[in-house]
């Protein structure tokens, strides 16, 4: 089978409507306040799928960083937030997850525009963060430390944990508000205080954030925002010795300049990077559902997830068929702008993205492999990449082992079990994976052997605030979600109780 044409796309493409958007304009929110940036100076974003200009907002300096986490400092030494209780902190969370299902259409929009990604799709999202707040206000009542009445007679153990301090939180570009609420509520949940830079690329629902928390009653200076560049905003951020702990999700590249800074300083860090996340697929799976998450998987935010199954792992007997299945459903899938009711792969966030993943769409190629969908951008107005399939994709091709970040899959082939398992884990990253099986034991088997932080049994990418998320390897460092989330951002001390008169050290042991 060759190379086939994407009847999907063009209709959406050719009907999308010139936009009428009046510009967002934000400010930064500093100890309370709304601020401009010292210097004056603002910067602006376009949408990527419309070319027009969508919001602005301060671009800081070092000064305007040491300003927020000066008053996130005093905040959190002296201020009301980490002295509350539980249950007063866990109502304000309430109260911002109410804040944040009020304005979902509006935040929903501004993340549409500036990511590129459908509006049906963000308002999932948006709406999808109100659980998020409320998981991490139950979390504000529950997490706890402990006791150990074991330690003999004279002796009672008791462990406290306390908030880390200031948590510096630097967010990436492609789920700006997901991102953020899978780190923000449960800093917040310990009584931490907290200073955010959103990606450049994509400010405005933090910034809308910070609106609500603000009208939440959160006192002044526990959360602020600082927009701007990464190397002029969040490298200082991460540098300052005031930041008790760094969480930050990105590329592997930022990552790991960002982990050497904290080891340096030896300050908490908490990463979550990449992906190359293997979905293995045997001949006895369901094979609808597969076909369909496979795409899902593949194509979900074009590609743009750190999650995203972009590579494919088929068993040999199969893999004529599998690349034809899905080649023919991923025809299906409609790409278009992401303000339409139907569009389903919205644009790719920015020119330089685009570039790079058409740069890796070129490397597979010149490698050998065989595109069988799409592989290139459209010719549209706006930044649109045709949905990408490759198949004869060997382990060793920088297509099978780079994150590409962009709606390109890769077909690898396998012989068996233990083959499967270990060209999975023939790589640098280890996010999740998948396994496609009707077999009990082949599941099992997988799941149990693969590098990955999360496994998916026949199904892809659910997630649930429950449940930890985070990598093996290269993918990052530590967990976010999960009923440990609060527990991250804070540190335990040690309490020893001794009870009863304490024998004296310098007495010889015969009159002990
Ligand atoms: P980055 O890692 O550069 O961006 C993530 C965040 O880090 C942004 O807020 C960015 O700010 C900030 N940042 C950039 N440089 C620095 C720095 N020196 N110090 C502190 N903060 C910094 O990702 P890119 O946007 O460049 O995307 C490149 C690749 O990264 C993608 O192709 C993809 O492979 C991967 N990626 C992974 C993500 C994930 O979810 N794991 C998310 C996004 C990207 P600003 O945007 O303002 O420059």
């Amino acid at each position: 089978m060759s190379q086939v044409a994407i009847p999907a796309a063009t209709a959406l493409l050719e009907n999308a409507k010139p936009l009428q958007h009046k510009a967002f304009a934000g400010k930064m929110f500093i100890d309370g306040q709304w601020k401009d940036a010292a210097s004056g100076a603002r910067f602006e974003r376009s949408s990527p799928a419309h070319g027009q200009v969508v919001s602005s907002f301060p671009e800081a300096t070092g000064e305007d960083v040491e300003a927020a986490i000066h008053a996130a400092d005093v905040a959190f030494k002296k201020g009301p937030w980490p002295r509350m209780k539980g249950v007063e902190r866990a109502r304000a969370l309430l109260v911002v997850a109410e804040g944040i299902k009020a304005r979902v259409e509006e935040m929903s929009l501004l993340e549409s525009l500036e990511t590129g990604k459908p509006l049906t799709q963000a308002r999932g999202e948006v709406s999808g963060c109100v659980d998020l707040w409320q998981y991490a206000a139950s979390l504000a009542r529950t997490t706890s430390g402990d006791a150990y009445d074991s330690l003999g007679e004279d002796m009672l153990g008791i462990v406290l944990r306390q908030p880390i301090g200031v948590v510096g939180l630097i967010t990436p570009w492609n789920f700006p508000i997901w991102i953020l609420s899978q780190k923000l509520p449960f800093a917040l949940a310990a009584g931490c205080t907290c200073v955010i830079k959103p990606s450049e690329l994509t400010s405005s629902t933090t910034v809308i954030l910070a609106e609500i928390i603000e009208q939440a009653g959160v006192p002044k200076g526990v959360v602020n925002v600082v927009t701007g560049k990464g190397p002029t905003v969040g490298q200082p951020l991460a540098e300052h010795p005031a930041i008790g702990m760094l969480s930050f999700t990105g590329s592997t590249r930022v990552g790991g300049l960002l982990g050497g800074i904290a080891s340096k300083q030896l300050k908490k860090v908490a990463l979550e990077l990449g992906g190359k996340n293997p979905q293995i697929v045997f001949p006895d799976c369901d094979w609808d559902a597969m076909v369909d998450a496979v795409v899902f998987g593949v194509y979900f935010n074009a590609g743009e997830c750190c999650n995203s199954g972009s590579r494919v792992l088929v068993h040999e007997s199969i893999a004529e068929k599998f690349a034809q299945a899905v080649v023919e459903r991923a025809q299906q899938v409609p790409v278009g702008d992401p303000l339409h009711p139907d569009t389903k792969i919205g644009a790719i966030v920015s020119e330089n993205q685009l570039g790079e993943i058409l740069a890796n769409i070129d490397k597979g190629i010149a490698a050998g492999a065989r595109v069988r969908l799409g592989g290139k951008r459209y010719d549209a107005k706006g930044l649109y990449l045709e949905p990408t399939i490759i198949s004869d994709v060997t382990p060793e091709m920088s297509i099978a082992r780079d994150e590409i970040f962009g709606p390109v899959l890769s077909i690898v082939t396998f012989k068996d079990v233990e083959g499967a398992i270990e060209i999975a884990n023939d790589s640098a990253y280890g996010l999740s994976a998948a396994v496609w099986s009707n077999d009990i034991n082949t599941c099992l088997t997988v799941a149990r052997g693969v590098d990955a932080g999360t496994v998916w049994v026949n199904t892809f990418l659910d997630g649930y605030p429950e449940l930890p998320f985070g990598g093996f390897k290269s993918s990052g460092v530590g967990r976010e979600l999960g009923k440990q989330a609060v527990e991250d951002y804070t540190e335990t001390k040690t309490i020893q109780l001794h009870i009863g008169a304490r024998k004296n050290w310098w007495l010889p042991q015969s009159t002990k």
